[in-house]
Parts: C-alpha cells; sequence; structure tokens
C-alpha cells in the first residue's frame, strides 16, 4: 500500500470517523491549560450525548485552576483494562504525540485523532483536525460539534469558551478575531459561564504565587538595548514562598508587557527539569526560536524543555532569538 501524504482532513470526514467508532480517549497534554483540557472535555462532553464511551486521559493532574470545568473530575492517568482495540485516542492541542507524556500506553497511528491549531504540527494521526488560523483548539472542535449536530449546552459551552479565553489571554492577545469574540457571545448565550472562568483562570491568586512573582521580578535581567527580558524561577523560590510550578503559569506575560520589551523568557528550572516559556509582541517569532531547541508552540507564544545547566539555557534561548532576528 502506498503511504500518502498527511494532510488536513475535513469536517465530513472527522465526523464520519467520530460516528464509526464506539469508544474514545480524550488525550491532554503535558503541563495542561485550559485548551488542551477544554478542547477534550467539550468534545468528550458532545461524543456522551451521541452515546459514545468517553476516557479522558492526561499524565498530570488537572491544575487548580481547571478544576471547576464540567467533568474535570473525570480525569485520570490510569487507562481502564477493557477499552476496545479500536477505541479512538483523540489527541487535543499539541503538535506532537509526544506532548501527551511517557505514561500514555502505545497507540497505533490507525487510532489517533489529531486535532490542533499549532503551526508546524507534524500530522501524526491517521486523521489530522488542523486550523492553524483558528485561536484554540477548542474553535476548531466547534466545527466538529457542528458537523455533529450535538446541540452545545451549558457545560459544553463553557469548556469552549475556557479554550478560547486561556489562549486568547483574556481576549486580549492578537489571535482575538472578529469570529472569536462572535463565538464566545454565542457560548455566553448558550450559558458559559464567562465569570467562572475569568475568575478561576485569570483573577484568583494564593498568596504564595503572589510572593514568588515578587522573587521572578526581582530576577529579571534586561538585554539588547533592553528589548530582551528573562527571569528565572527554580526549586529554592519555590520552596521560599511556598508557591509550585503551577503558580507560574502566566507570570512570563508580565515580562513581556515591560516598557520597551519585545521579546520575554522565563526559565523554570524546577525538578531537575528546564521548562522555558517565551512570548514575543509580535516581531519575533518565538515558534521558530522554539523550535530550533526541540520546542514549538506559536509565532507569539512559545516552549521548550532544555537540557543542561540554567547558565546554558539562557545563552542557547539567546543565541537562537539572535537567529530569528532579535
Ligand atoms: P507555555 O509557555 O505556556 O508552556 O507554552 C506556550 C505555547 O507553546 C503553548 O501553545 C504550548 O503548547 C507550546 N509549547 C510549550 N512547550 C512546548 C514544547 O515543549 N513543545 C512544543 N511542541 N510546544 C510547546
Ligand atoms: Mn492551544
Amino acid at each position: 500500500m502506498i503511504e500518502s501524504t498527511p494532510r488536513v482532513a475535513s469536517v465530513e470526514e472527522i465526523v464520519a470517523e467520530l460516528r464509526r467508532r464506539s469508544a474514545f480517549v480524550m488525550v491532554s497534554h503535558v503541563k495542561p491549560d485550559g485548551d488542551t483540557l477544554g478542547a477534550g472535555l467539550a468534545l468528550g462532553l458532545a461524543l456522551k450525548r451521541i452515546g459514545k464511551r468517553v476516557v479522558y486521559f492526561q499524565q498530570d493532574g488537572v491544575p487548580r485552576n481547571l478544576r471547576f470545568l464540567p467533568e474535570a473530575q473525570l480525569v485520570t492517568r490510569d487507562l481502564p483494562a477493557d477499552l476496545p482495540v479500536d477505541t479512538l485516542y483523540v489527541f487535543c492541542d499539541m503538535s506532537d504525540w509526544r506532548r501527551a507524556g511517557e505514561h500514555l500506553p502505545p497507540v497505533a497511528r490507525e487510532n489517533m485523532l489529531d486535532i490542533d491549531h499549532h503551526l508546524g504540527n507534524s500530522l501524526f494521526g491517521k486523521l489530522n483536525f488542523v486550523l492553524e488560523s483558528e485561536c484554540s483548539t477548542g474553535t476548531v472542535v466547534m466545527h466538529l460539534l457542528r458537523g455533529l449536530g450535538v446541540p452545545v449546552d451549558a457545560q459544553i459551552a463553557t469548556c469552549i469558551l475556557a479554550t478560547i479565553m486561556t489562549d486568547t489571554g483574556g481576549f486580549m492577545h492578537s489571535n482575538t478575531t472578529p469570529e472569536a469574540l462572535e463565538l464566545a457571545a454565542e457560548l455566553m448565550r448558550k450559558g458559559a459561564d464567562k465569570e467562572e472562568i475569568t475568575r478561576e483562570i485569570f483573577l484568583r491568586k494564593r498568596v504564595a504565587a503572589t510572593k514568588l512573582l515578587g522573587r521572578i521580578i526581582d530576577a529579571m535581567r534586561f538585554e539588547h538595548g533592553g528589548r530582551y527580558c528573562y527571569s528565572h524561577v527554580d526549586d529554592a523560590m519555590l520552596e521560599k514562598t511556598g508557591a509550585d510550578g503551577e503558580d507560574t503559569e502566566d507570570v512570563v506575560n508580565v515580562l513581556l508587557g515591560q516598557e520597551g520589551v519585545d521579546v520575554a523568557a522565563l526559565f523554570k528550572a524546577i525538578e531537575g527539569e528546564i521548562r522555558v516559556s517565551l512570548r514575543s509582541g509580535g516581531r519575533i517569532n518565538v515558534q521558530a526560536v522554539a523550535q530550533r531547541l526541540g520546542g514549538g508552540g506559536h509565532f507569539r507564544a512559545s516552549g521548550l524543555t532544555y537540557v543542561g545547566t540554567l547558565e546554558e539555557a539562557f545563552s542557547a534561548v539567546e543565541a537562537a532569538l539572535i537567529v530569528e532576528g532579535l
């Protein structure tokens, strides 16, 4: 059989595949955010409404700020033993299946559906539904919900609105298109709880998180005439403030927000691993920067894991930024 080049499938092809299968595992990426989880929960809820069996897999626990999402309490890293052999694994919001983590048992390509909006998705599934122009994976899922003809109820609407608000930074980022705002309005009319999403994902902070923010701000450094701002967080800082890795999630945006800054990086040296979050004001493509170092993401928001010392990570990221025009 001749393998054809992977391509992006149509809504009709995906819907036919969803109807054909009886059981589904919705797969979120490690260090989950509101998009990967909200997209999976929304599609999972819709599939349950048409009588399908749905399991939610996520290697890491549900972060505190996402526990309000409908069905979040059902998310597990331990899959049931009695799943049928043709269970479809639906990977949400990841350019490569490896982002699901090493805890996921091996899945045949035949049983992989890839739903995403990242630049440079590797089209790893049997079917791939990747729409790079969409602001979130949840809005990609919306096309499938319409295709399936499942009514969007308040629970599904909350999940999808959470994906939009997560990936647009609460309607602030440049991916906040008129279409995204129109869809958000439609979801609110269907009962999406915008107040709860705002409070849980954006407003409520632990005191420990605010103390940690203070330390990260103290450690800020500015390079290249103040256009590049970076800082770090390590285990000692977490211990001194009582914060944990979850409390570092949106801190990089504070760095990007400093006057004159074009591009920002937060280096997280936590539990023996260095994770780097990159954000751009729009001039430099941080997806390309992250990809040079084995990571990925979007033009203005990307990330990677660095193997080496913190000082080496600082140098490697700065070098990659320079190649990309810093
Ligand atoms: P964050 O800085 O919030 O962890 O990630 C920002 C964006 O980059 C997200 O869209 C995320 O999916 C993507 N990203 C973060 N880390 C990685 C990584 O290690 N590999 C890839 N391919 N994408 C990443
Ligand atoms: Mn996303």
